[in-house]
Order: structure tokens, then C-alpha cells, then sequence
């Protein structure tokens, strides 16, 4: 089968690799229809995650239709169309139980990290029953693809560990996908404002067509005085930082309001500084997520009810054979206006 192979830093190619096969009696073998590229994806080939090792196939994101099944998944069959998420669940161990599927002693993130993942055109998924989500039958399928990564993520590690409630002023830094899809799920709450903030005068466009009330251009500079203007000198009451950068980090610290929440989504690969000077007094609440996944499911329902139109998020179209071209426009996404990519298989 084709599938797109890190070949370490810098390094990727598109290239014939054996079809998994069933390994464990809860694995299910997925044939992938759509997939996607993610940020993460990214950063693995600048050699920024130790733990992806050259030979494995890339990708955490995707839908398809069950292909083989192990003796003892019960949950799904040969042919069930079905979301992959991102986040691999045994479902039985202490932190599944929890809740916390991110860190899974079973799983967790390993699709694409330390297991083969799904820019292929087939995929092993162990712990099948825990891991999939039935695609619902009138379902769009490129909404679907958002389901297994980007939604999950802005929502649980931006808007729920931001606690946005109604009323509240939102402050999202990043305008990039996954900061789209906080910006989407924030809206479920009722905040009063939403300012999102990025130096891509595109992206903040499609924020505001997404329900940004307020923007902010990093690029003039001034960003935390303009914030503090914009909220009449308070703060924000949740910041949530979807870059995974020093200032960005810094930034949040600046505009914060007394008692509000910054939540963390950006992967950040160096130190940032916390002002504990300044923040000690100021009651308030850092959070930090690897996403577990576990709203995927109210992710799902709301898309069904159209509720949340995460189809808005995608800009571009590829075959998988075309995934090169694909991780170009998506690496240069300002001068692409590129937000998500679907790699579909035919
Ligand atoms: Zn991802
Ligand atoms: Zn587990």
C-alpha cells in the first residue's frame, strides 16, 4: 500500500510499505477514505518529537471503513464506516477510567508517533472498540475528519479548561486551525466577546466570518495594550493559548483578568516564562492538555444537528498520492491561505 513515511528530520517520501495486518484480537484494520495533516505533523518533521522514529508512517487523523476485525472487538464490523481518533483507548486502565485516554498505558497519542498511522491508505487501530466513533449515516464525511483531532482539541483543551462561561471575554491567540475550532466551540457557551489574535490578516478574516467579535493583528505590535483597551483596562476572563510559543504564553499572562482561566493548547517545544511576580496576587488558573478525546461523541451529535459546521475549516483538496503537494501548501498555510488539507483515497 502508498503511504507518506518519516524519514527523520526534514526528511518524508511517499512510498509502497507492507499492509498491516491484525496483531492483537482488539485491533480492527481501517480503510482509509480521508485523511488530514495536522501542526503536530509538522513539528515531528523539524525533529521537534524524539519519539518518532524514521520508517513510521505518519498521520493521527482521518476516517475510513473497517476492513478486518479482531476475535474480540465486539463493537464494530467488517464494513462500518468509522472516525479514528486521534487518541488511541484501552479503556479499562486507571486514566481511561478517569477519563484521561491521553494517557493511557495502553495508547494514548501513539497513531503516527510510536505506531504506524493514518496518511495511508490502510491502518492497524488497536483497542478498536475504545478508539473508533460510527460515522452516522447522512453524515458529511470531511466534517467527520475534524473529529478526530482538531475538534476535540480546542474544545476540551481551550474551551473547557478555560471554563468559558456566559458573559465571559475569550481571548483565543492563534488563528490557526486549532484555534478556529476553539473559537467554534467557545460559541456553544455564549461568551460576550471573542477576540481572536494572529499575525495572518486571512485567518483573522475567517475568524470573523467563524464569530470573532474583535481582532487583533499581532503584526502592529501593541497587542496586550490593545486587548487591555478592548476589554476597558480588565483583562480577559480566558485566555487560551493555541500557538505553543514563548510570547504567545507571555502574551496570555498580560491581558489575563483577576480570576481568569489560561487555558494551554500549543505544543510548545521550548521554556516559557511564567510572571509569577505579577500573577501571584491575581487568582488565577493555568491549565495544560493533551487531549483526551472524550467529547468526541457531543462533538459529534452537535455536527449532526449542525450545530458546529467544522466543514468551514477546510481550504484544500488532495489526492493521497498528492499528499507532497499537500504538506507544501499546509507548511506554507500564510501564503496559502491554507487552514485544514483533505487527503481523500479513492
Ligand atoms: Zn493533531
Ligand atoms: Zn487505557
Amino acid at each position: 500500500m502508498k503511504a507518506l513515511v518519516y524519514q527523520g528530520p526534514g526528511s518524508k517520501s511517499l512510498m509502497e510499505v507492507p499492509k498491516p495486518g491484525l496483531r492483537d484480537a482488539t485491533d480492527a484494520i481501517v480503510r482509509i477514505t480521508k485523511t488530514t495533516i495536522c501542526g503536530t505533523d509538522l513539528h515531528i518533521l523539524k525533529g521537534d518529537v524524539p519519539s518518532v522514529t524514521e520508517g513510521r508512517v505518519l498521520g493521527h487523523e482521518g476516517i475510513g471503513v473497517i476492513e478486518q476485525i479482531g476475535s474480540s472487538v465486539t463493537r464494530y464490523h467488517v464494513g462500518d464506516r468509522v472516525i479514528i481518533s486521534c487518541i488511541t483507548a484501552c479503556g479499562k486502565c486507571d486514566f481511561c477510567r478517569r477519563g484521561m485516554c491521553s494517557h493511557c498505558e495502553h495508547g494514548g497519542w501513539i497513531l503516527g508517533n510510536t505506531i504506524d498511522g493514518t496518511q495511508a491508505e490502510h491502518v492497524r487501530i488497536p483497542w478498536a472498540d475504545t478508539s473508533l466513533h460510527a460515522i452516522p449515516e447522512d453524515a458529511n464525511e470531511e466534517a467527520m475528519v475534524m473529529l478526530s483531532d482538531i475538534l476535540p482539541t480546542g474544545y476540551e483543551c481551550g474551551v473547557l479548561n478555560g471554563c468559558v462561561k456566559p458573559g465571559d471575554t475569550v481571548a483565543i491567540i492563534g488563528a490557526g486551525p486549532i484555534g478556529l475550532a476553539a473559537l467554534l466551540t467557545a460559541r456553544f457557551y455564549a461568551p460576550a466577546d471573542i477576540i481572536m489574535i494572529d499575525r495572518d490578516e486571512s485567518r483573522l478574516d475567517i475568524a470573523k466570518k467563524l464569530g470573532a467579535t474583535m481582532l487583533i493583528n499581532t503584526s502592529d505590535g501593541r497587542v496586550a495594550e490593545k486587548a487591555m483597551s478592548m476589554t476597558l483596562g480588565r483583562g480577559v476572563d480566558v485566555a487560551i493559548e493555541a500557538v505553543g510559543a514563548p510570547e504567545t504564553f507571555e502574551l496570555c499572562q498580560s491581558i489575563i483578568a483577576a480570576g481568569g482561566h489560561i487555558a494551554n493548547v500549543g505544543v510548545h517545544g521550548e521554556s516559557a516564562p511564567l510572571h509569577l511576580e505579577t500573577l501571584w496576587s491575581r487568582n488565577i488558573i493555568i491549565t495544560t492538555r493533551l487531549v483526551d478525546a472524550v467529547t468526541t461523541p457531543l462533538l459529534l451529535k452537535t455536527v449532526i444537528a449542525g450545530k458546529l459546521e467544522p466543514k468551514q475549516l477546510i481550504t484544500h483538496r488532495f489526492a493521497l498520492h498528492e499528499v507532497m503537494a499537500a504538506y507544501d501548501t499546509f507548511g506554507n498555510a500564510a501564503r496559502e491561505h491554507a487552514l485544514k488539507v483533505i487527503l481523500s483515497c479513492a
